[in-house]
């Protein structure tokens, strides 16, 4: 079974594992076939609706089919001020915490602070550093604190950072991804199993064994 950790919109392939990511507005009405991340987004942090939004990923967290609290995090390039987003981020990780949630998170250019944030609040839950693109040097430090990496389209771009860690980094903290980007999960785990020298069965077990460690008794 392949696994694709982080997609928004739903899409059939062969004996693949889906963790699709909904945002608070839509998390009232979850489809008992699948698995979800829900969490409030960088870019749509809104002060005048915050108390409702998180309300909304706090009671979707109650669910048993939301395995992961996200897309959530900080991003440095949107307009959306960088202090509501940490306030924003802040509480979802409060509510990933207290509902032993794995934590889906987007960053750009923000990588210094997530670490700081991480250090700060030590949870005991992992979190999944999503479209990963950072230096070794970061992503060292990522998964000394306990983080997945996540890779999808980067892969395809060999002069990227991503996919300089990419090559080295071990194994055991890796995941794969579409997010949306008009990429097939198949290619994705083609490329990766042909880079790391390895068969695509192999990265196949690999990464589910990566998928029951992270997310524990919850699946
Ligand atoms: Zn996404």
């Amino acid at each position: 079974m392949l696994i694709d950790i982080h997609v928004h919109t739903k899409y059939n392939h062969q004996d693949t594992l889906l963790l699709l990511n909904v945002f608070p507005k839509d998390a009232g009405h979850l489809d008992s076939q699948n698995i979800y991340s829900v969490g409030l987004h960088p870019w749509h942090v809104k002060k005048g609706s915050l108390t409702d939004d998180i309300s909304r990923v706090r009671k979707a967290a109650e669910n048993p089919q939301v395995i992961a609290i996200g897309e959530t995090g900080l991003d440095r390039k949107t307009d959306v001020p960088y202090i509501d987003q940490l306030n924003a981020f802040e509480q979802q990780l409060e509510i990933a915490e207290t509902f032993r949630r794995p934590v889906i998170i987007h960053c750009v250019k923000a990588y210094d602070d997530i670490i700081s944030i991480r250090k700060k609040f030590n949870p005991s839950i992992p979190w999944i550093i999503h479209w990963f693109n950072a230096s070794t040097q970061i992503a060292d430090e990522l998964l000394k604190n306990n983080c997945y990496l996540s890779f999808g389209t980067m892969l395809f771009k060999e002069n990227s950072k991503a996919f300089g860690v990419f090559k080295n980094m071990p194994v055991n903290r890796l995941f794969l991804e579409t997010d949306d980007a008009g990429i097939n999960i198949a290619d994705v785990y083609d490329k990766a199993a042909k880079e790391r020298a390895m068969e695509i069965v192999q990265l196949t077990v690999i990464i589910q064994k990566n998928f029951t460690t992270c997310f524990g008794t919850l699946i």
